[in-house]
C-alpha cells in the first residue's frame, strides 16, 4: 500500500488492535484492493471514512452459564457484533466453535458487511457466536446452551434491528433453538433469525443456498474462459453445510469431486466421493470420516489437512474455515495444474497464499463475493417473514442464480472499470466498497 490515508488507517488499527490476528489480516487485505479507490478520492480522509468502517458500531460479549448432563455447570463466553447498519438490519450468522473470540468474529462481521452490500439486499453486517464446542454434546445440552446464549442475546436483535442465522456449529436445530427461547421472551417473530426450519418459517431453499450460490459463481468464473464444470476434477475441503451442497450441485453439473473432509480427516476418492456415505458417517455420533474406506476401498482416508494432497485437480473450493489453506499448498496444487479457486469459506486462503495466487493470475473468487448466496437467500427468508407469505423453493433457488449473476457482473465491472482486467477479489472490494461509502455519507457523521 503506498497510500498515506490507508497506511496511516491501517497502522492504526494494528497498534489499538494488536492480538486481534484475523481481523487485522481481513482490514490489510481489503486495503490493498481498494487503494486506488483511495486514490481518487483524498476527501474520504476528512470523513474518516477508513476509521468509521473498520469500527463496530457495536460489540457485545456476555457470559453464558449452562448446565450440562452430569449436572455440572459450565460457562462459555457469548458474542454479537455489529458491525454495520449503513445498509439495513445488521445480519450474518452464529458460530459455536472453540475458535470463537473477538478477533475472528470481528473478521467475520466485516467481510459480512461487505458480503451483504454486494447482494443488493438491504442489510447490514454483523456476526455473533460463542466458544462453545458442539461436537460431542447431547441433543439436551445443545439446547439448553442455547436457551441460555438467546437469554442474553434476544434483548440486543429483533427483525428490523439484527438478524442473526447459522454459521459454523449452527444450522436447523439449533435456530429452532435459538428461536424457541426468542419467541418467550418477547412473543413470536419469526422474521428476528433466519435459516429456521421451514415448519417455523424457513425456507427449503436456505440450508443449501450457500454450497449451491458458490457453484452458480463458479460456473460463470469457467464460462468467462469458455468452459464448464462437466469432466473438471474439483477438490472440497470440509464436510458441513457448505461443502456438501457444493459437492451435490457441482456433481449434478457433471463435475467429478474428489475429496472432502473435517476437522480430523480428508478423503480423496479417485472414482468420486460418494456424498450420501460422507453425509451419513458425518450425522452419525458414533461413526468418522475414516470408515469411508469401508466402503470404498480404492479411496484414500489420511488424518491430514486436504490441501496437503498432492492431487491433480482443475478447481479447488476451500469450503471449512479461516485460513485453511497456506501459501505451500496453493503452490503445490498450482504447479499440478489448478486453474480455479472459489472460496465456500469466509477467507479460507492465508495471506500469503492469496499473493501466490494473484501472481499465478489463475480465476479466483473470494468469499464475500463466491459465497454470498447463503445470507442472500436469508434475507429472501426476511422477505417471506415480513410479507407473512411463503415463498416456492424453487422460486428462491431462482432469485439466487440471478443474484449470483448480478454478483459475478459487479466484481467483473468494478475490476475492469480499475483496470485490474478479471480480477474477482479486487472486483468485489472496489465494488462493496463504493455502496458502503455511499451510503456512510448520505447518512452524515455516524
Ligand atoms: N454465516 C453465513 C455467512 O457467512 C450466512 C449468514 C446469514 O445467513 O445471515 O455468510
Amino acid at each position: 500500500m503506498k497510500n498515506t490515508y490507508l497506511n496511516k488507517s491501517y497502522r492504526d488499527l494494528s497498534q489499538k488492535y494488536p492480538h486481534e490476528r484475523e481481523f487485522l489480516q481481513a482490514v490489510h487485505l481489503f486495503f490493498n484492493e481498494i487503494e486506488p479507490v483511495i486514490d481518487l478520492h483524498p476527501e474520504y480522509q476528512d470523513q474518516a471514512v477508513l476509521e468509521r468502517l473498520v469500527e463496530p458500531e457495536r460489540a457485545i460479549s456476555f457470559r453464558v452459564p449452562w448446565v450440562n448432563d452430569q449436572g455440572k455447570v459450565k460457562v462459555n463466553t457469548g458474542y454479537r457484533v455489529q458491525f454495520s447498519s449503513v445498509l439495513g438490519p445488521y445480519k450474518g450468522g452464529i458460530r459455536f466453535d472453540p475458535s470463537v473470540n473477538l478477533s475472528i468474529l470481528k473478521f467475520l462481521g466485516f467481510e459480512q458487511t461487505f458480503k451483504n452490500a454486494l447482494t443488493g439486499l438491504p442489510m447490514g453486517g454483523g456476526k455473533g457466536g460463542a466458544d462453545f464446542d458442539p461436537r460431542g454434546k447431547s441433543d439436551q445440552e445443545i439446547m439448553r446452551f442455547c436457551q441460555s446464549f438467546m437469554t442474553e442475546l434476544y434483548r440486543h436483535i429483533g427483525p428490523d434491528l439484527d438478524v442473526p442465522a447459522g454459521d459454523i456449529g449452527v444450522a436447523g436445530r439449533e435456530i429452532g433453538y435459538l428461536y424457541g427461547q426468542y419467541k418467550r421472551l418477547q412473543g413470536p417473530k419469526p422474521g428476528v433469525l433466519t435459516g429456521k426450519p421451514v415448519i417455523l418459517g424457513g425456507n427449503e431453499s436456505r440450508p443449501p443456498a450457500t454450497g449451491y450460490g458458490l457453484i452458480y459463481f463458479l460456473k460463470q468464473m469457467l464460462a468467462e474462459t469458455g468452459q464448464d464444470l462437466a469432466g473438471k476434477t474439483v477438490m472440497i475441503s470440509g464436510a458441513g453445510n457448505v461443502a456438501s451442497h457444493a459437492c451435490r450441485k457441482a456433481q449434478e453439473l457433471g463435475a467429478h469431486v474428489v475429496t472432502l473432509s473435517d476437522i480430523d480427516y480428508a478423503i480423496y476418492d479417485p472414482k468420486g466421493i460418494d456424498l450420501e456415505l460422507v453425509i451419513q458417517l458425518r450425522d452419525d455420533p458414533q461413526a468418522n470420516l475414516a470408515d469411508y474406506s469401508k466402503r470404498h476401498p480404492q479411496a484414500q482416508v489420511r488424518a491430514q489437512s486436504v490441501w496437503d494432497l498432492a492431487i491433480e485437480a482443475d478447481i479447488a473450493l476451500p469450503c471449512a474455515t479461516q485460513n485453511e489453506m497456506n501459501h505451500k499448498q496453493v503452490k503445490r496444487l498450482l504447479n499440478k495444474g489448478l486453474g480455479f479457486i472459489a472460496e465456500g469459506a469466509n477467507m479460507p486462503l492465508t495471506a500469503e497464499a492469496c499473493r501466490v495466487v494473484k501472481e499465478a493470475e489463475i480465476p479466483y473468487a473470494p468469499g464475500k463475493a463466491s459465497n454470498a448466496g447463503g445470507v442472500a437467500v436469508s434475507g429472501l427468508e426476511m422477505c417471506q417473514n415480513a410479507a407473512r407469505l411463503p415463498m416456492k423453493p424453487d422460486q428462491v433457488d431462482q432469485r439466487l442464480q440471478e443474484i449470483m449473476t448480478h454478483i459475478f457482473s459487479q466484481c467483473k465491472e468494478a475490476s475492469l472499470r480499475y483496470g485490474g482486467g478479471l480480477n474477482y477479489a479486487f472486483g468485489a472490494d472496489i465494488a462493496s466498497f463504493e455502496k458502503v461509502v455511499e451510503g456512510l455519507l448520505q447518512l452524515g457523521v455516524v
